[in-house]
């Protein structure tokens, strides 16, 4: 057999890298189906035996994301417009309590399950950014944040995507929104830590990360003036949406804001939430 070249060599090693991390999210999926049926249920919120969210913790998250909320207030790492005023995020409630629970458990305790609780309140927060922040009788192209490599491997969804692709599948949306995957994080960024730290340490985190993909539904989204709405599931400093938004700064897109599930965390809430 003729001798490996470098390149070669280089492939083989990205192969074997490839399989290796197919290979282990097909084991960690099988280990998280396997040990949610041994484990007990209780709620993610208060701990009450049997169910994943109890009655009463599941009125007290109707009742804090009844009316769809802005939260772009607090995020001092959002992008500023030509006044000075922070991008517009509207959010189903504020990142705390039940809300806090459901998502923290759906995002980081791989309980996709409870996707079902958040996905109405994606959808009252989204129909209420299309009404406040863009003109809803022209078409509105809604853009998720993209996960990193790493943290897709790590957990095997990616929970904002996830999300969104049930909202528009349940038809909640108008028709005239769409929703296109047209980012995602450079591929170097992809296993780069995970922007979690406040302010300037955290906009540097995630400076130069992201990109526009490279498809022809992709290039036709950003050859037009359409307007978008970036969608993420928790706001914390902004940085992130700032990076998205200087991805697409080149482009005539016309951004009209974003829209998370939860907004911003007081300043000294512990943050698992990359
Ligand atoms: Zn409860």
């Amino acid at each position: 057999m003729a001798p490996k070249t470098g390149r070669a060599q280089g492939l083989l090693r990205v192969l074997d890298q490839c399989l290796a991390l197919r290979e282990a999210r097909i084991v960690r999926s099988a280990l998280r189906t396997t040990t949610a049926f041994l484990l007990p249920v209780q709620c993610v919120s208060c701990g009450r035996p049997d169910e994943r969210l109890c009655r009463s913790c599941a009125k007290g998250l109707r009742r804090s994301a009844r009316q769809a909320i802005r939260v772009e207030e607090p995020a001092e790492a959002l992008p500023l417009n030509a006044q000075g005023q922070p991008l517009p995020v509207m959010a189903a409630g504020k990142y705390e309590h039940e809300l806090a629970s459901v998502l923290l458990h759906y995002k980081n305790h791989q309980m996709v399950a409870l996707g079902k609780i958040l996905v109405p309140l994606l959808a009252a927060a989204l129909r209420a950014a299309i009404q406040e922040l863009a003109d809803p009788s022209a078409p509105v192209i809604l853009v998720p944040i993209p996960t990193r490599r790493q943290a897709l491997a790590k957990r095997g969804y990616w929970p904002v995507g996830l999300l969104l692709h049930k909202v528009a599948r349940a038809h909640l949306l108008p028709a005239n929104v769409r929703v296109a995957k047209i980012l995602r994080f450079s591929i170097r960024a992809s296993w780069g830590k995970a922007q979690k730290s406040k302010g300037r340490k955290g906009r540097a985190s995630v400076r130069n990360t992201m990109q526009t993909r490279d498809t022809p539904g992709a290039r036709k989204i950003l050859n037009s003036a359409a307007q978008v709405l970036f969608v993420d599931d928790v706001l914390t400093t902004g940085a992130t949406l700032a990076e998205a938004h200087r991805s697409l700064g080149e482009f005539d897109l016309r951004i009209r804001g974003a829209v998370v599930v939860a907004g911003t965390p007081p300043p000294n809430e512990n943050r698992q939430l990359s």
